[in-house]
């Protein structure tokens, strides 16, 4: 008879192997990939929590910029870096191009630098009795 521990790790130890089949490219063996593709490595992609099937490989895309309404491509080396390095969602893709990006970086970095100076300033010393004083005399 087995002990429960013993048993455990069994178990784990099938679950695990099961998991890697699972996550097996089956173009990982395959020397020739499509023209212009970059294999995908499903270990990297193991943060998707999906049923849905991985990509085996990541091509060149077109999009339109939803913002500038210009033509643009998603290169396949960028796409491994989004899904295997920066582990983006697998459903996400580009719809906004460099500049648009760039712009909306920039109003982030404008917005989170106020904010970084207004925590700094010091508040007046009366800011509490000003206020009141304020409401007292909308009320007359
Ligand atoms: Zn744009």
């Amino acid at each position: 008879m087995k002990s429960g521990k013993k048993r455990k790790q069994e178990i784990l130890a099938k679950r695990r192997a099961k998991q890697n089949d699972v996550l097996l490219n089956p173009y990982e063996d395959m020397q020739s990939l499509p023209e212009g593709t970059i294999r995908a490595d499903h270990k990297e992609l193991s943060h998707n929590n999906t049923y849905g099937p991985l990509p085996y490989f990541y091509i060149d895309k077109c999009y339109i910029c939803v913002d500038c309404k210009s033509e643009e491509m998603w290169s396949a080396r960028d796409q491994k870096w989004w899904y295997e390095i920066a582990k983006g969602c697998i459903d996400s893709t580009a719809i906004r191009c460099f500049s648009c990006r760039n712009i909306i970086k920039a109003e982030k970095d404008q917005q989170k630098s106020h904010m970084e100076e207004k925590a700094l300033e010091k508040p007046h010393p009366n800011k509490s009795f000003l206020q009141k004083l304020d409401r007292n005399k909308r009320k007359i």
